[in-house]
């Protein structure tokens, strides 16, 4: 029998959930015996070759890009699901969405305090660089997300049980001290 295809992206995050996910150790050699990898940062396969089964989602979305991904996401995989702050309501980089981007763009390239020498007063302008978006959105904003892991970064137990629980169809184990909401 074929095994469910898994796919896993990070948007505006910082890996800590992908690092995370990789804590679960000895078991990812489990998780090979349950699911097939597609499109990864873990495997490095950059495009869908087929469409799958579950798609982990780390990081909101903060420019055209993350979009752009995260549409994909939900157009290739059967369930979604947001991993960790980030994706569920923005996380640390959505704390610019109270600052207007002409203030956070004038901040990083032009006046903060660790920006070297700039005396020509560039700010990044390439057509082939993302849009900035106006807030940083969590992903559930953009399109549908089916389930949500808490936690910056969630613990890797509980994206174990969570795996195993959607592969299996067995009832998820969510003993207390599994679950953090930092
Ligand atoms: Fe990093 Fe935390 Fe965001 Fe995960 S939730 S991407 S660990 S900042």
């Amino acid at each position: 029998m074929s095994k469910p295809i898994l796919a896993t992206t990070s948007l505006a995050g910082c890996f800590g959930c992908h690092m995370s996910f990789l804590d679960i150790d000895e078991r990812i050699l489990e998780l090979i015996e349950l699911v097939e990898f597609n499109k990864s940062p873990i495997d490095d396969i950059k495009t869908f070759t087929k469409e799958c089964d579950i798609g982990l989602i780390e990081g909101g979305c903060c420019n055209s890009e993350n979009i752009e991904v995260l549409k994909e996401f939900r157009k290739h995989c059967k369930i979604l699901v947001s991993v960790g702050e980030c994706a569920i309501m923005g996380g640390l980089p959505a704390l610019r969405n109270g600052i207007s981007i002409k203030e956070c763009l004038e901040e990083a390239y032009l006046n903060g305090p660790t920006v070297g020498e700039n005396t020509a007063k560039i700010m990044p302008n390439d057509d082939e660089l993302p849009m900035l978006l106006n807030k940083v959105y969590p992903c559930h904003e953009i399109v549908k997300i089916d389930y949500y892991l808490p936690g910056c970064p969630p613990r890797a137990d509980l994206i174990w049980n969570a795996l195993v629980a959607l592969v299996t169809g067995d009832e998820l184990q969510l003993p207390y001290e599994v679950v953090k909401f930092d």
